[in-house]
This record gives C-alpha cells, sequence and structure tokens, in this order.
C-alpha cells in the first residue's frame, strides 16, 4: 500500500513533458529505436497510407514488444472496434516455452500483422453464419501502439474470412484515403503542387456526467441502461446556469486532474476542462488530430473517464441522456481539412472573399451536407440520442449548417454577381478597460444552437452523441466530401480558366444548396416550420434516420467509393435497429422490474401508513380533520391502479412481442408502442414519487444524485 502511495507521489511530482506520451510507441520512439532503413519503411507506410513491407515486421514486432516489457508488460492485444461501439481486446501472453523448461518473451511480425479473435459473438448483421465465424484483425500502422496495464495494445481493423467489414475503423481509414485522393486533386489546381496527402482532422469535445457511487448502485435503471427511467424533476435544476463553467468541485477536481494524467501518458492531448450546463455534468476537450487517431483516442477518453471514475467512488455516465429534463450529453465533433504541409483549407484568412481554394472547399461541404444530411443525421443516430434530437429539446433533429455573417454575406454576393467584392468587416471592442488595447472581434459570433457550425477554420458537428464512437460521423462526412470534392474536381481539370469555373462552381452551389444554410435559432418552433418548407429533413428518431442508410443515393456514394459494399451497408442497418430493439426491451424490463419490486410496494406502504393513520385518529374518538390523510390517500392508490395498468399492458407489449420478423417494422412497434407505454407508466411513477414519504421511496431521487458530489 504504501508502495503504491509511494509511487504515486512520486508520478505527481513529474512534469508533464516528462511523462506526455510514456506509454505510447510513437514516432521518436521508433525514430530511436528501429533500424533506420526500417523506420523510414514504416514511416512512409503511415504518412502516406502506403502498404506496410513485410519484411519489416518482425523487426518493428521484436522492437515493439522490447519497449513494452521494459514497461512491465506480459501480453499484447489486437484492439479493435466492433459494431458494438465499443473497443474489444482479447490478450495474449508473449511468453514461448522452450525445451528445457524455461520460456523466451517473443512476438513475431505475423503476430503483429494479423490476429485471429473468435469472432461469433461480435454483432454482424447476418453477415456470416456462426459456423464460418472467422474473424481477423490487422495491424493499423497509422495509430501508434501502446501500452497500458501489463499490455501492448496494438490498433487493428476487423474483418470476416470472405473479407467483409466488422468494425468501425475500416470504412474510417478508407474514406481518409478517398477525400485526401480527392482533396489533393484540388490542392494542386490551385498551386499546391507539393502536396501529397490532405488529412482529416477531428478533435472530439466529449460530456459527461459525475454521480456517487453509492447513488449509482441504488438505481437499478443506472446500472442496467445508464440512464435514470424514472424520476421527478428536483426543485433546482439548471436554470439557475450556475454551473456551465462553474468552479470545479474538489473531489470533480482531483478526478479531473487524475484524467489528465493518465490520458497525457497515452498521449491525449486532453486540453480543456470545465463544468457542463447541468448539474453533475462536464466536458473535456483534446487537441485535434487525424481522424483516425482521433477516433481511437476518444475511445481511450471515454474507457478512461470510467475507470478513473471509479477510483474516486464516482461513476461517470456517458448516456445522451441520463436524466429527463435536464441537459443531455453530446459529442462535438470539430472537422476540417488540413494538408500534409500543414496548411488548413478551412482556414479562410483575411480575405475569404478572394480565397477561392477557400471558397471551393467550403463550398463543397455546404452541398455535401445538403445532398448528404440524411445519412449524416443517421449517423448520429443511437438509441440515447432519440432523448435529445427532435424530443422536445436542443439540438433538433434537422441539419444546418451555420455559417455566421460575413461568410452567409460573401456566398450572397458570388450568387448575385459571380464575385464577392467586400468583407464585411466586424470591427474593434474598443475601451473595455483602461489597460486593454483593442482587440479585433471574431468574424462571427458563436451560434450554440447549429448542429453543423463553422466556427473560423473548422466545422463543428454537434450532433454526435456522447457514448458512440465517432467514427460512423466522420467517414459519413469524409465521403460525402470527397464525393463533391470529386464532382468539382472533374469539371475542374478540364477547365481553361480555373478561377471564373470555380467561381461558377461555387455560385452554382450556392443557389443550389443554400436552403442547407441557417444562422437562426435552431432551438425556435419557427426554423421546424421553416426547414420544412425549405425541404430539408426533420428524421426524429433513430427508426426514421437508420433506412436511410441502405437508400439508393446512399448505397451508390458508400460503394462507389469502396468504403462499404451493399451487404455491409444492409449488415449495419440491421445491427443498429437490432441493438436499438435490444435498448429499448432492456430498458422496459428494467421499469417493470423496479415498479413491481420498488415503486408499487413503496406505494403500498404509504397507503398502509395512511390508512392506519386515520384510523388511529378515529380511535381516539376526537373529531379531527383527516381529509389529509384521506385525500393522500386516494390519490396514491388511484396512481397505483394506474401504474398497475401501465405494468399489464407493458408487459403484455414486451412479452408478447409483436414482431413480424421485418426488422424496422419491429423497431417501430418498440418506438411507437412500447416507448410510449413506458412513458406513460414513467408519469405516473413519477407523480406518486413526488407524494409519497420520502423515506419510503426506494430508490435516491434526481436531487440526491445531481448534488451529491461535493
Ligand atoms: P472553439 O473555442 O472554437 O471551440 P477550440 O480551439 O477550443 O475552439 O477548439 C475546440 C475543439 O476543436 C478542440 O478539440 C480543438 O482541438 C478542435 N480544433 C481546432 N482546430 C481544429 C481543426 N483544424 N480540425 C479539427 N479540430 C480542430
Ligand atoms: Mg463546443
Amino acid at each position: 500500500m504504501s508502495n503504491n502511495l509511494e509511487i504515486e507521489n512520486n508520478e505527481k511530482t513529474r512534469v508533464v513533458s516528462e511523462y506526455y506520451g510514456e506509454n505510447v510507441f510513437n514516432d521518436n520512439i521508433m525514430r530511436q529505436r528501429l533500424p533506420k532503413s526500417i523506420y523510414k519503411s514504416l514511416k512512409k507506410s503511415i504518412d502516406e497510407a502506403k502498404p506496410i513491407d513485410p519484411g519489416i515486421a518482425d523487426v518493428v514486432a521484436a522492437t515493439m514488444k522490447d519497449w513494452a516489457i521494459e514497461k512491465g508488460a506480459t501480453h499484447y492485444t489486437h484492439w479493435f472496434q466492433p459494431m458494438t461501439g465499443i473497443t474489444a481486446e482479447k490478450h495474449d501472453s508473449f511468453i514461448s516455452p522452450q525445451a528445457d523448461g524455461r520460456i523466451i518473451m517473443e512476438f513475431s511480425g505475423k503476430e503483429l500483422i494479423k490476429g485471429e479473435p473468435d469472432a461469433s459473438s461480435f454483432p454482424s448483421g447476418g453477415l456470416r453464419a456462426t459456423f464460418e465465424a472467422r474473424g481477423y484483425t490487422s495491424w493499423d500502422c497509422t495509430s501508434p501502439a501502446f501500452y497500458r496495464d501489463g499490455t501492448l495494445y496494438i490498433p487493428t481493423a476487423f474483418y470476416s474470412y470472405t473479407g467483409e467489414v466488422l468494425d468501425k475503423k475500416t470504412p474510417l481509414l478508407r474514406s481518409m484515403d478517398v477525400l485526401s485522393n480527392q482533396a489533393v486533386r484540388i490542392v494542386k489546381l490551385f498551386g499546391g503542387n507539393n502536396v501529397k496527402r490532405v488529412i482529416t482532422t477531428v478533435g472530439a469535445e466529449q460530456e459527461y456526467f459525475l454521480i456517487s457511487q453509492e447513488m449509482y448502485k441504488r438505481r437499478k435503471d443506472l446500472v442496467y441502461t445508464g440512464r435514470t427511467l424514472f424520476g421527478a424533476i428536483p426543485p433546482k435544476g439548471q436554470e439557475m446556469e450556475d454551473h456551465y463553467f462553474g468552479t470545479i468541485k474538489e473531489s470533480v477536481a482531483a478526478f479531473m486532474s487524475e484524467l489528465d494524467e493518465e490520458l497525457w501518458k497515452l498521449g491525449v492531448s486532453s486540453k480543456t476542462k470545465h463544468n457542463e450546463v447541468a448539474p453533475s455534468q462536464h466536458e473535456m476537450a483534446p487537441i485535434f488530430t487525424s481522424s483516425n487517431i482521433a477516433t481511437d483516442h476518444n475511445q481511450l477518453v471515454m474507457d478512461t473517464l470510467k475507470k478513473v471514475a471509479i477510483r474516486h467512488k464516482l461513476i461517470c455516465l456517458l448516456h445522451e441522456k441520463p436524466f429527463a429534463g435536464v441537459n443531455g450529453s453530446g459529442k462535438h465533433n470539430n472537422w476540417s481539412m488540413g494538408t500534409d504541409t500543414g496548411e488548413n483549407l478551412l482556414e479562410p484568412g483575411d480575405t475569404p472573399n478572394v480565397n477561392l481554394r477557400f471558397l471551393v472547399f467550403l463550398a463543397a461541404v455546404i452541398k455535401a451536407v445538403d445532398v448528404y444530411q440524411d445519412i449524416l443525421r443517421a449517423s448520429a443516430a443511437n438509441p440515447g440520442n432519440d432523448h435529445r434530437l427532435g424530443a422536445n429539446e436542443a439540438p433538433p433533429a434537422i441539419i444546418s449548417i451555420f455559417l455566421g455573417d460575413q461568410l452567409s454575406d460573401i456566398l450572397d454576393q458570388i450568387e448575385k454577381t459571380g464575385i464577392a467584392k467586400s468583407i464585411k468587416e466586424s470591427g474593434e471592442i474598443k475601451n473595455l478597460l483602461s489597460t486593454l488595447p483593442s482587440l479585433p472581434k471574431d468574424s462571427t459570433d458563436r451560434n450554440r444552437t447549429s448542429p453543423f457550425a463553422f466556427t473560423g477554420n473548422k466545422f463543428e458537428f454537434r450532433m454526435v452523441p456522447s457514448s458512440s464512437s465517432i467514427a460512423g460521423p466522420n467517414f459519413v462526412l469524409n465521403t460525402a466530401v470527397a464525393e463533391v470534392l470529386r464532382e468539382i474536381a472533374d469539371k475542374l481539370e478540364k477547365s481553361k480558366d480555373v478561377e471564373a469555373d470555380s467561381y461558377n462552381i461555387v455560385r452554382d452551389i450556392v443557389k443550389n444548396h443554400k436552403r442547407i444554410i441557417f444562422n437562426g435559432n435552431n432551438y425556435s418552433d419557427e426554423w421546424v416550420k421553416e426547414a420544412k418548407s425549405r425541404g430539408i429533413l426533420n428524421l426524429k428518431s433513430l427508426v426514421e434516420a437508420i433506412p436511410t442508410i441502405i437508400e439508393k443515393k446512399n448505397v451508390e456514394l458508400m460503394v462507389k467509393h469502396r468504403i462499404l459494399n451493399e451487404v455491409e451497408l444492409k449488415s449495419r442497418f440491421e445491427i443498429i435497429m437490432e441493438s436499438y430493439i435490444k435498448t429499448v426491451r432492456i430498458e422496459a424490463l428494467t421499469m417493470l422490474k423496479m415498479t413491481k419490486r420498488q415503486f408499487i410496494p413503496a406505494g403500498m406502504k404509504y397507503i398502509q401508513v395512511l390508512s392506519d393513520g386515520i384510523n388511529s385518529v378515529k380511535n381516539t374518538g376526537l373529531s379531527v380533520d383527516t381529509s389529509v390523510q384521506a385525500d393522500l390517500l386516494k390519490k396514491s392508490s388511484d396512481l397505483l391502479v394506474l401504474i398497475n395498468k401501465n405494468v399489464v399492458n407493458l408487459e403484455k407489449l414486451v412479452y408478447e412481442d409483436h414482431s413480424t420478423g421485418d426488422i424496422l417494422s419491429h423497431g417501430k412497434y418498440y418506438k411507437e408502442k412500447v416507448m410510449a407505454e413506458m412513458s406513460e407508466l414513467r408519469k405516473n411513477v413519477d407523480s406518486l414519487e413526488v407524494i409519497v414519504d420520502h423515506d419510503l421511496w426506494p430508490v435516491p431521487t434526481y436531487g440526491q444524485i445531481l448534488y451529491n458530489v461535493e
């Protein structure tokens, strides 16, 4: 014990720059440890997405193993991202027994490059029959290996015996290549002849709730489903707006600092931390990096959040809507495209009106988001997000783009006259403090309500669910933008006047796709009406959004760019629908259990207390008014009758499951029938909660959960 403490204390005194990335087999380590020619060959594969020379694998593997063993590793694992949305790992030790009874530690190139986990238990949506459940993992050298808890982790892609894609990483990596190929064509037309690759970059801001373990354990709904299925709104919610950016409580600060340390050791560049809008809600944001690494890092962030919370006797909730009536959690996917020479292609510069390369890339994003708004929306669908998007709470399920005044004005001018002569100046902030110089204003104010907002030199996709991998939204976005870039490059490469034709392309895109641009309040009812009149989709739920994955236009997009084939897309559609049905079913069963075993008995106890009270007053023979007790008794009894009816109905719905065999109607059944009864049941139980004696209520209330962490 004291030893551990000492180690901990030692670590505390180390400065961040000493331990940052110490558990990552990163470029620096590779350069130091690999023979020069092997390092160069590997580096070329990483930077240019070229196949690895199999001849170098043995040396790389042995070097990785030695490095990991020095850290304390005994095992290695192929770390992959199956369709469950979380990561999977199977640990194999390095030991290799020798004839004389001793062992040596071995790790071959073959083991580095390819693994074979038993894949039969991962969702495949009917892609593989279980009798041929061979699944393989293959090393993704573009995301560095790392050491954690005695194991060397190797990021890998996951696919089947017949080569079908079974994971989230493969389509993402492919979409990055596709976007790069198309973007490079355009960059070259604007003079960037030395650019070899364009990299999509992502910084994922992660929101989460922290609650006490003690409260968590007493709520079966949190334990089984990650969200509260019951709970009356506390007297104080978030209306005082005193939590956002508020002082961070000591226990939370201790948690956050350990979180940073753990992430920094893994090379995750955790940068920002603050309290979020809701009580007990917080956020962390890393510095952006390539989409692939950002996706792997976000998985590590979610994992580390949960692990570190437990060490602090806390529980981290990543669910999109753990508490009804209180802000939910999302992930803000900041996204841009940059060249391998270090230029951000979405950087407007000082004169965006004549920055033609910027305008072309901007226009490509606008068209892509408009044409593919359906699958973009689908890419942000998970069961939890259904309680946020379109469920009368922010943000809405409608995709639109915020550009701000300056860029909107420039595009306006181009639409009307073919060019943009002027820039709307934002001016300066003057005379704020006597000690402060005049400060230039940002070209645009924030619009926190937009699901897809331009924020200076990147777009922020704000619909992304907090608990899901960001791979889906990113591969969809990359592919959609790549397709429009391809169209543009096809035209411009044939053009005799690239400048004039670029303006024409931007002008056409603005004319045809400006409906998707909206700078106003996305949370207002007027927008819902206006979006409808503009013909923009409002896919309010997962079961409405997910079928768009297999619509002709979208299948064509994915097939054309070899991201996923039609069979793989159908399987994804099925996997998501199945997981939705299972999620709702588990929630319904949890509600039934809690109601029957906890809430109905609590209600009955209260009725007993009330009737005993009335009787004992009567027994005194005094003429005392018992109308309060009688009133409560009647209300409680009436509610129990309703609750009991809900239970009977809900049981019927889930046990006599009217599935027709068609997965979409099955999903709709759960959404329309099962969820409707669940919400009736909840309403009645929540009404009971507010009249039953607090001491008799069997689970912690919202107030107790949300205001418990000190
Ligand atoms: P803001 O104040 O606009 O939110 P920040 O600089 O705090 O800007 O960025 C928020 C997130 O966006 C961070 O994770 C940051 O790393 C990321 N980000 C910044 N620039 C880019 C970029 N070019 N590509 C992708 N993400 C970016
Ligand atoms: Mg943000």
